[in-house]
C-alpha cells in the first residue's frame, strides 16, 4: 500500500496530514497527487467521501510553498459550485497549511466585498470561490487572473447543473493558458466531456468508485402514501415523516431530511421544531452566516434534524449521518445517490428511509431502475391507511406542553403550505446557494441524460483502506 511519504510532498504538508490522522493515501489521492505534482493536468472523476478534496490541496499546497502572492493576483485558483462546498475546501487548506505560510482568500456570496477585496490587494496564494463571485471581483477591477498558475474545478457536474459552464468558460479564458489544471466532477457527461477536451492538456484521468453506489451499508425503504385529501397532504405527510422518525427511536441520532422545494425545507423544518424536535433548515435563500451556523451545529452534534435541499446539501462532508429521510422523492434519480450517500459513510450502517406520494410513482420507478433494484416497501408507521381527516386534524396538533400563541401552533395546517403556489422548475433551479442570478443553464443539457456516465465499472473506493480515523467529524480529527 503506498504511504504519504512515497509522494514526495512537502515534509510539512507530511506533518499536517499525520496530525488530521490519516494513515495512508485513498485511492484518489495516490492516482491523482503524482501526476500534480509533475505539474501535469489531471482529471479526477471522484465525488466526495473519496478524499478528492485532499487529491488537490495537497499538491497544491506542496508546490505553492515556493514563490510568493503579488497583489491582486492570486497564485492558484480553486472553483466551486456552491458556499458551503467552497467553505469545506478552504477548511481543508487550512488544516493543510498549518505549518506554512500561506495566504488564502475564500470569494463567496453572503460575505461583504469589502473584507475580501482587502484580502486580495494584499496578495493570496490561493483563491477559493464559486464562479460567480469570481467574476463579480473580476469585473468590479480587483482581481486579475493573469498570475494564476493552478487552477481546480471541483465537482464539475454540480457546476454543469447549475448553469455555471459559461461561467467557468469565461473563467478559463482569463487564466494564462500555461496554467495547470486539475478537473474533477462525480460524472463525465458530454458537455463536461466537452470541456475537459478544450481545457485540460493531456490529463492523467483517475476514476474512483461513487461512494454511494459502493456503500451497502444503507438499508434503504419507502413508504408508499396517499393523503385522505390533497389539500392535507403537507400536514399529513409532516405526520407520516413525525411517525417515522419515532419509530427509528435512538438509532436515530442524526439525520438529514431531503425536500425537493426550499419553501417545503422550511415549512418541515418550522414544523418539526413545533413539535419539539431538534431541526433548522438549510437552502440557498437564507443568509450564509445562519447556513453556516445551521452546518456546524449539525456537524458538532448539537443540532440534530437538518432539513435540506439538494443543492445546499450536496458535497457536504459529514461523516455521521445516521439516517437520510426523504420528505419528497427526487425528481431525479441520480439525486436519490447523492442524498442517500450522506448517510453509511466510510462504512458506517445508514438508513435512507423515503415517502412517495402516488405522483411521485413514475420518479420512484426511475430510481429503482438506476439503482437497478427495489426499494423495499414499508409500512406506514402510522398504519396502513392515512389518518382520518378528524384524527389528522386532531393528532396533528402539538402537544399541550408547548408554550405557543394559539395563532402560530395552528400554522401546521397553515395556509403557508397550501396558498403557496408550487414552486416552478425554474426556482428549483434557482436553489443556488450561490450566484444566483448567474447560473442560466446554458448548457441545456437534460439532466437526465447522464444515465449513460454512470456506471463506474473499474473502480476502486475507499473500501478497506479507510481509516477509523475518517469516521471522526472533521474538527475532531483536526483537534486529536
Ligand atoms: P472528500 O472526498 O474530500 O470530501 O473527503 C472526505 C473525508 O475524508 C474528509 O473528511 C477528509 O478529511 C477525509 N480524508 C481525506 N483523505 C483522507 C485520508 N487519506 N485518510 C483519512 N481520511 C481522509
Amino acid at each position: 500500500m503506498t504511504k504519504f511519504s512515497e509522494l514526495n510532498l512537502n515534509p510539512k504538508v507530511l506533518k499536517a496530514i499525520e496530525e488530521a490522522g490519516y494513515e495512508s493515501p485513498t485511492p484518489i489521492q495516490v492516482g491523482a497527487i503524482p501526476p500534480a505534482l509533475e505539474g501535469r493536468d489531471v482529471l479526477g472523476i471522484a465525488q466526495t467521501g473519496t478524499g478528492k478534496t485532499a487529491s488537490f490541496t495537497l499538491p497544491m499546497i506542496t508546490m505553492l510553498a515556493r514563490g510568493r502572492a503579488r497583489a491582486r493576483m492570486p497564485r492558484s485558483l480553486v472553483l466551486c459550485p456552491t458556499r458551503e462546498l467552497a467553505a469545506q475546501v478552504a477548511e481543508n487548506f487550512d488544516t493543510y497549511t498549518k505549518h506554512l505560510k500561506l495566504s488564502k482568500a475564500l470569494l463567496i456570496g453572503g460575505v461583504s466585498f469589502k473584507e475580501q477585496d482587502k484580502l486580495i490587494d494584499k496578495g493570496v496564494d490561493v483563491l477559493i470561490a464559486t464562479p460567480g463571485r469570481l467574476l463579480d471581483h473580476f469585473e468590479r477591477g480587483k482581481l486579475l487572473l493573469t498570475g494564476v498558475q493552478i487552477m481546480v474545478v471541483d465537482e464539475a457536474d454540480r457546476m454543469l447543473d447549475m448553469g455555471f459552464i459559461p461561467d467557468i468558460e469565461r473563467i478559463f479564458s482569463l487564466t494564462p493558458f500555461t496554467r495547470q489544471t486539475l478537473f474533477f466532477s462525480a460524472t463525465m457527461a458530454p458537455e463536461i466531456e466537452r470541456i475537459t477536451n478544450t481545457f485540460l492538456s493531456a490529463p492523467e484521468r483517475i476514476e474512483v468508485a461513487r461512494q454511494a453506489t459502493a456503500s451497502e451499508t444503507i438499508e434503504q425503504g419507502v413508504i408508499m402514501f396517499k393523503a385522505s385529501r390533497r389539500d392535507r397532504e403537507g400536514s399529513e405527510k409532516r405526520k407520516v415523516l413525525r411517525s417515522v422518525i419515532d419509530a427509528e427511536g435512538d438509532a436515530c441520532t442524526n439525520a438529514i431530511i431531503f425536500c425537493n422545494r426550499k419553501t417545503d425545507v422550511d415549512i418541515v423544518a418550522k414544523s418539526l421544531k413545533k413539535y419539539g424536535y431538534d431541526a433548522a433548515p438549510i437552502h440557498g435563500d437564507l443568509d450564509q452566516s445562519q447556513r453556516t451556523r445551521t452546518l456546524d451545529g449539525f456537524r458538532d452534534g448539537s443540532l440534530r434534524f437538518l432539513c435540506a435541499s439538494d443543492v445546499a446539501a450536496r458535497g457536504l462532508d459529514v461523516p455521521s449521518v445516521s439516517h437520510v429521510f426523504n420528505y419528497d422523492v427526487p425528481g431525479h434519480a441520480e439525486d436519490y445517490v447523492h442524498r442517500i450517500g450522506r448517510t453509511g459513510r466510510a462504512g458506517r450502517d445508514g438508513k435512507a428511509i423515503m415517502i412517495c406520494v402516488p405522483r411521485d410513482e413514475k420518479n420512484l420507478a426511475d430510481i429503482e431502475a438506476l439503482v437497478q433494484n427495489e426499494i423495499p416497501r414499508l409500512d406506514n408507521p402510522l398504519g396502513g391507511a392515512p389518518a382520518s381527516e378528524a384524527n389528522a386534524e386532531k393528532e396533528e396538533k402539538p402537544k399541550p406542553t408547548r408554550t405557543r400563541s394559539r395563532k402560530k401552533d395552528t400554522s401546521e395546517n397553515d395556509t403557508a403550505v397550501h396558498a403557496s403556489p408550487e414552486p416552478s422548475v425554474a426556482t428549483e433551479v434557482k436553489d443556488t446557494p450561490d450566484d444566483k442570478n448567474r447560473g442560466r443553464n446554458r448548457g441545456g443539457r437534460s439532466r437526465s441524460s447522464r444515465g449513460g456516465d454512470r456506471e463506474a465499472n473499474n473502480v476502486v473506493g475507499l473500501g478497506d483502506h479507510t481509516p477509523e480515523f475518517i469516521g471522526l467529524s472533521f474538527k475532531e480529527r483536526c483537534a486529536s
